[in-house]
């Protein structure tokens, strides 16, 4: 059943039946008119040619005698050798004046004037050339009266297409399709006209005014089956049948011929011919087609998001600028909203990556139906863009907030909007990151959900591209800076490491701490290219102490979730370590909590890795995110770092104190060692030394110093370095 179903499909595909996408339709249309253009070029040449041979041949040897031949006139006897011709040019010149105008989308008033007289022409010439009473054989009088009914079909689809255009601002594809089809039916029948009429005049074959060279016109109706069956590009089944139709008929008038001189050999190689042409036309439409298919997939990729099937926001944006190029008024009075869920992640966290996934789909449709209308796209994650009317939103956004709440269910998502109003011809890209950046600002502000961009954030925001487009700026010229916090023994408060703390000493803002940049450049994706410059400072630094016979302590380096997705943390931990022989167990690899709460696998292949190699990985911020208790089952940590907060009011709250012993018998209970941050006091630090905590750090035992300071600490004795260090 199966396979009859799969041969029933691929017949239908092959014959054509299959509905093409909009997408192939338009391309195989303008494949269509743009062969047209070729077409009519080389008819009018051909036919300007013709009627010069029509000229030296008939028209200027009788131009004296032409009443004698039986004319009423040298205008009748011009028009009587040359009509067919003119009409046939007309045709060209349509065509070829309409296919220029429509690649160039019919742009202007003169475009539109122009089609309209050519088309008016097309159904006007018909009056002027039609012969007073159709002559000839009653073959003749049927191609002739065809002929001159598809001209004014022809003109009219010109017209048709004009007016659409006007109106809709695009070209009627229907009606484009009628043009080429009425030009194709123009060519076939003077083909046939042509071919057949000379051959009609041939006479008796055994009379010796039979003239071999007359025969030789039927070249012009296989010239113009060639034209239509391999320019123009017909679906399978029409091609057959256009060109079966022409070729029976025209093998029916040359059957009619008293004198029967197509004879069944001819005829072999006639339908020969009719079959390879079918061969070569059917070939070329599924070639075409397959182009057009993998084009469409090309545009769809590039313009559309994998997951929900809504635009992205680079299609987004070329939008707008193509609405500003065809009416410069059209994104005046409208605003950018960009939306974005807090606490998206405990979806993924709790329910997993497919039902994650299911929300953002949702998510999608939710939005563009509440926008309807309104350009919407994905920015990736949970964030999108919407450009709308800027007075009409905030009722839609309210009802977006409620559907929201009620698809969340239990889980406590939030909406979040920030909107920016952008300023005439203003690039989008820049306005879509004032929108986010109105909407970073209420991310915390529980209950508000939309916030408008002001002047006030103006400053902040340009802070903010400052930082993203001087990155690079600031590694090569050193503006950034590795600060070290020293981290102490609980037993004996002996230095046994320090953590690697970024500093940004800028030019233009001054000092620079990371809660600065380092959201900025995770945000912007660019924060492996500072935690690859601290690696080499961290490195660089140790080897010139080891090489100047000065002790070191190991160090932690923090690392950023999107590190491990925008570089390969391994390998370029590798070559760096390698570059400035350092021992791995001097580089501790610090990861923080709410990195690990998405359960991304390849972070856990990595974590796996890093262990693997020798390197220390510790476990930043535990306890600070929703799922800590997950990250601990889920990965093992050779020291887990406990989140500062829990020392925040060690001496108010007396539960910490239960809490943070807890967490210490937890992790020795999983085999990992403990450190605490954020020890601002003694009694903190007694508490921490007798539940067992093993390392620690914090302000009583040294701020984040500059790296000439710590080791001048060192060198002078204040900060005393332990004889075991891991
Ligand atoms: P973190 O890794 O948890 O670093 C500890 C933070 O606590 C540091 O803040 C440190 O200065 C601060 N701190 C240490 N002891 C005390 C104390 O006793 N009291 C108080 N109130 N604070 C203390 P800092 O340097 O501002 O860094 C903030 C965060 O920025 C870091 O938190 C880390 O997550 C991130 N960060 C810093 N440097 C880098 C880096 O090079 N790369 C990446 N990816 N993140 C970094
Ligand atoms: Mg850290
Ligand atoms: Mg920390």
């Amino acid at each position: 059943m199966a396979i009859l179903k799969k041969i029933g499909s691929f017949i239908l595909d092959f014959f054509g039946f299959k509905k093409n996408s909009k997408y192939v339709m338009k391309y195989l249309n303008d494949a269509n008119i743009k062969s047209s253009i070729y077409m009519a070029a080389i008819i009018i040449i051909l036919e300007i040619w013709m009627i010069i041979r029509q000229l030296n041949k008939y028209i200027i040897p009788m131009w004296d005698s032409y009443e004698a031949k039986g004319f009423s006139s040298r205008g009748d006897l011009i028009f009587s050798y040359t009509s067919l011709y003119y009409l046939f040019i007309m045709a060209a010149v349509a065509m070829l004046v309409f296919a220029i105008i429509y690649l160039n989308k019919f742009r202007g008033k003169k475009s539109f004037i122009i089609n309209i007289i050519v088309g008016s022409l097309c159904i006007l010439w018909i009056f002027l050339l039609i012969p007073e009473d159709i002559v000839g054989t009653n073959i003749n009088k049927i191609t002739t009266i065809m002929l001159y009914s598809s001209m004014p079909v022809f003109g009219i689809s010109i017209i048709g297409n004009a007016i659409f255009f006007k109106l809709k601002g695009k070209n009627n594809t229907i009606l484009s399709i009628v043009l080429i089809l009425c030009f194709a039916l123009v060519c076939l029948l003077f083909g046939i006209k042509v071919g057949y009429s000379d051959f009609a005049n041939i006479g008796d074959v055994s009379n010796p005014s039979f003239n071999v060279e007359k025969l030789k016109m039927i070249t012009c109706f296989f010239t113009m089956v060639i034209f239509v069956g391999c320019l123009l590009i017909w679906k399978p089944y029409i091609s057959i049948l256009l060109l079966t139709g022409i070729f029976v008929l025209f093998n029916y008038f040359l059957d009619s011929y008293p004198d029967r001189i197509f004879l069944d050999a001819d005829k072999i190689n006639y339908y020969t011919f009719l079959v390879a042409l079918i061969i070569v036309a059917v070939t070329i439409y599924h070639q075409r087609v397959g182009e057009a298919r993998k084009d469409e997939l090309l545009i769809y990729e590039a313009n559309y998001d994998h997951l929900t099937a809504i635009n992205n926001v680079k299609h987004m944006i070329d939008t707008i600028s193509y609405n500003h190029e065809e009416n410069p008024m059209a994104n005046v009075n409208k605003i950018f909203l960009f939306i974005n869920m807090v606490n998206f992640r405990t979806i993924n966290a709790q329910q997993g990556f497919d039902a994650g996934d299911q929300f953002i789909i949702k998510l999608a449709n939710l939005i563009k139906e509440t926008f309807k209308g309104d350009l919407v796209s994905r920015q990736g994650d949970d964030h999108y863009v919407v450009f709308t009317d800027d007075e009409t939103f905030m009722p839609k956004l309210e009802i977006l907030n409620t559907k929201i709440a009620e698809m969340a269910g239990n889980l406590y998502i939030l909406l979040k909007v920030g909107g920016y109003r952008p300023k005439y011809r203003e690039n989008s890209n820049r306005a879509i990151d004032k929108a986010r950046y109105a909407c970073s600002d209420i991310k915390h502000k529980y209950g508000v959900i939309y916030k408008e961009y002001d002047d006030q954030m103006d400053e902040a925001f340009n802070k903010r591209q400052y930082i993203i487009s001087h990155i690079d700026e600031a590694i090569e010229k050193e503006w950034l800076v590795a600060y070290y916090q020293p981290v102490v023994w609980s037993k004996d408060h002996k230095l046994c490491g320090a953590e690697a703390l970024a500093r940004w000493i800028d030019p233009v803002y001054g000092f620079l701490s990371p809660a600065d940049f380092i959201s900025v450049l995770e945000e912007a994706r660019l924060i492996h290219k500072l935690d690859k410059a601290m690696i080499e400072y961290v490195c660089k630094y140790m080897r010139r102490a080891i090489d100047e016979g000065r002790p070191v302590v190991p160090i932690s380096i923090n690392f950023s979730r999107l590190d491990f997705e925008l570089m390969d943390v391994i390998e370029i931990l590798g070559s760096i370590i390698n570059k400035y022989n350092i021992d791995k167990k001097y580089i501790h690899v610090e990861i923080t909590e709410s990195a690990l709460s998405d359960d991304v696998d390849y972070l856990h292949k990595t974590i796996v890795t890093l262990k693997n190699e020798g390197y220390t990985v510790w476990l930043d911020d535990f306890g600070s995110g929703y799922s800590s208790l997950n990250v601990l089952k889920d990965f093992v940590f050779d020291v887990i770092k406990i989140d500062m907060k829990f020392l925040s009011n060690f001496e108010q709250n007396s539960k910490t104190k239960d809490i943070i012993d807890c967490i210490i018998q937890l992790a020795n209970r999983l085999g990992m060692k403990t450190l605490t941050e954020g020890v601002e006091t003694e009694e903190q630090s007694k508490f921490l030394e007798e539940v067992g905590c093993g390392r620690l750090q914090g302000y009583l035992y040294g701020k984040p110093f500059k790296l000439e300071d710590f080791e001048n600490k060192i060198k002078n004795g204040e900060i005393i370095i332990s004889k075991k260090l891991l």
